[in-house]
């Protein structure tokens, strides 16, 4: 775990948290995830710190993935930072926002729809009364919804994709039941891969605190087989 303290600020990427961008496709979530989500945004559940294990999980398995397109054609991971399968997390106390990226595989705009807007699974309902029940969030990840658990810390998050098979595009919402996507061409090319951006609520306020945040990443990096790196600006 390294840190460093020049955040590089681009302020032409920040937008208003008002509205989400105004051109984008909008989408509906399906029903019980936008049950889901309801709840995760109501819940009183203290132990918040597991949306870090949920992404840095989510990180992990989209490199592991590209590592493994790789065995049979080392061409997907291109060259130079691309290659680096690695997983960065920027700190900006300013603008309130965590995120996190990777170098993994990545999401085409179709993948972004279906992954982040809709659970396939057979038992999801009985799985959304059983958390609203028992307020156990933590069950969360086991059944395969763990990337909405960020919304215990954020109120509006962005997902910036980009899949070799597809251009750059943006997922966004503020967990009111819609979702937007559109093409990326407000912020710097990934390359290949995938940055979350969670715009903190005013409620999380400790995981501005860089040292809770890397006591974080240090209990959950643990079990993670990539570099991860944190880097956090001053003020
Ligand atoms: P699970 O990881 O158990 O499948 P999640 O809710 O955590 O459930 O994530 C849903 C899906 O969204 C993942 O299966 C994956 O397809 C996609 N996804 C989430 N995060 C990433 C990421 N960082 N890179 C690529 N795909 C991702
Ligand atoms: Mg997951």
């Amino acid at each position: 775990l390294s840190t460093d303290s020049d955040v590089v600020h681009r302020e032409s990427e920040s937008i208003s948290k008002k509205s989400l961008r105004s051109n984008a496709e909008k989408f509906e979530f399906q029903a019980e995830v936008s049950r889901l989500m309801d709840i995760i945004i109501n819940s009183l559940y203290s132990n918040k710190d597991i949306f870090l294990r949920e992404l840095i999980s989510n990180a992990s398995d989209a490199l592991d993935k590209i590592r493994f397109l790789a065995l049979t054609d080392k061409d997907v991971l291109g060259e130079g930072d691309n290659a680096k399968l690695e997983i960065q997390m920027k700190l900006d106390k300013a603008k309130k926002i965590i995120s996190i990226r990777d170098r993994g595989i990545g999401m085409t705009k179709e993948d972004l729809i279906k992954n982040l807007g809709t659970i396939a699974k057979s038992g999801t309902s009985a799985f959304v009364e059983k958390m609203q029940s028992s307020g156990d969030l933590n069950l969360i990840g086991q059944f395969g919804v763990g990337f909405y658990s960020a919304y215990l810390v954020a109120d509006y998050i962005e997902v910036i994709s980009k899949h070799n098979d597809d251009i750059q595009h943006v997922w966004e919402s503020k967990a009111d039941g819609k979702f937007a996507v559109s093409e990326d061409t407000w912020n710097e090319p990934l390359g290949r891969g995938t940055e979350i951006r969670l715009h903190l609520r005013d409620e999380a306020g400790e995981y501005l605190e860089e040292s809770k945040l890397k006591d974080l990443v240090k209990r959950y990096s643990e079990f993670i087989n990539f570099p991860i790196n944190l880097w956090a600006s001053k003020e």
